[in-house]
């Protein structure tokens, strides 16, 4: 198990942890109501990623993710407080009680459902490559000899160091750089450095939007697969009575086609926005 940083605890909260013999000295987990006695619902996100979670022209943080996390609090009668933290951190940082829950345009998966508990999935999403508009790069093994670029904690980074590791990409001069912003490894496509970037098809097309020399393209794997994943907000395995307010909420959303409404509402207005992605 994956232990998440440890923070500094009380005396009693570290007794009570050594007594329950866990491998890993939490903080204790909100439940429904403290959330509700407190106010406030804490959601944990990294930005930017548009359309999810990006700073609009006059510097607010915007996206379907806040809007999605405002709807959840305002369902359980409480404000809504945002923090920004490394991708890589966020499920530690849930794990560790820092928060009561993560929209990050956030990927289910095996790995993740071992930390947290997920909502039902709300977005349908598929890794993407950016590469030069010249590249001739579509399925996994393409990406031999090349040094690629993947946001650092992503499923995209995983997938490329899997493929490094003992797949389509083993032993092929395949580099994997792990950024923490997207966009930074974007910029680095544009200088050369990058030969590709592996990323979330909507963040894709964002990033390459208003860049002539760079594509955004489906990644394949080897058997031509697209690479699917669903997007949930996690909650700390603690807290069943909160992801059931969060799934109600999401339930919701997408029935009456709010969730799709917003999606294309964040994405117009970052492609009108050049600098949402590079804040
Ligand atoms: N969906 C991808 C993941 O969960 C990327 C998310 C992100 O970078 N914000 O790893």
């Amino acid at each position: 198990m994956k232990c998440p940083v440890i923070r500094p605890l009380s005396v009693f909260a570290l007794v009570i942890a050594v007594v329950l013999g866990g491998s890993c000295k939490k903080a204790p987990q909100r439940g429904l109501d403290d959330i509700k006695a407190s106010g406030q619902l804490l959601m944990l996100t990294n930005a930017p990623f548009p359309p999810y979670e990006f700073y609009a022209a006059d510097g607010d943080l915007v996206g379907v993710d806040i809007d999605i996390a405002r709807r959840i609090a305002r369902h359980l009668g409480v404000e809504l407080t945002v923090s920004i933290r490394p991708f890589d951190e966020l499920l530690p940082a849930l794990a560790a009680g820092e928060a009561d829950m993560v929209l990050a345009g956030l990927t289910i998966n095996d790995e993740r459902l071992k930390q947290a508990s997920f909502s039902l999935p709300y977005i349908d999403a598929m890794q993407y490559l950016i590469i030069p508009s010249t590249a001739n790069i579509k399925v996994l093994e393409d990406l031999g000899g090349k040094t690629v670029g993947a946001q650092a904690g992503s499923t995209g980074e995983e997938i490329i160091a899997k493929a490094i590791a003992d797949g389509a990409l083993h032993k092929t001069g395949c580099q994997l750089l792990a950024l923490a912003d997207p966009a930074e490894a974007v910029a680095k496509v544009l200088t050369g450095e990058l030969g590709a970037v592996v990323v979330d098809d909507t963040v894709a097309l964002q990033l390459t939007a208003g860049h002539a020399v760079l594509s955004a393209t489906p990644l394949f794997s080897q058997s031509g697969a697209m690479l699917s994943e669903q997007y949930g907000v996690a909650v700390a395995p603690s807290n069943p009575e909160l992801l059931s307010a969060v799934n109600e909420v999401i339930t919701e959303l997408k029935n009456s086609g709010e969730l799709s409404a917003k999606i294309k509402k964040y994405e117009a207005m970052a492609r009108e926005q050049p600098g949402a992605a590079a804040q």
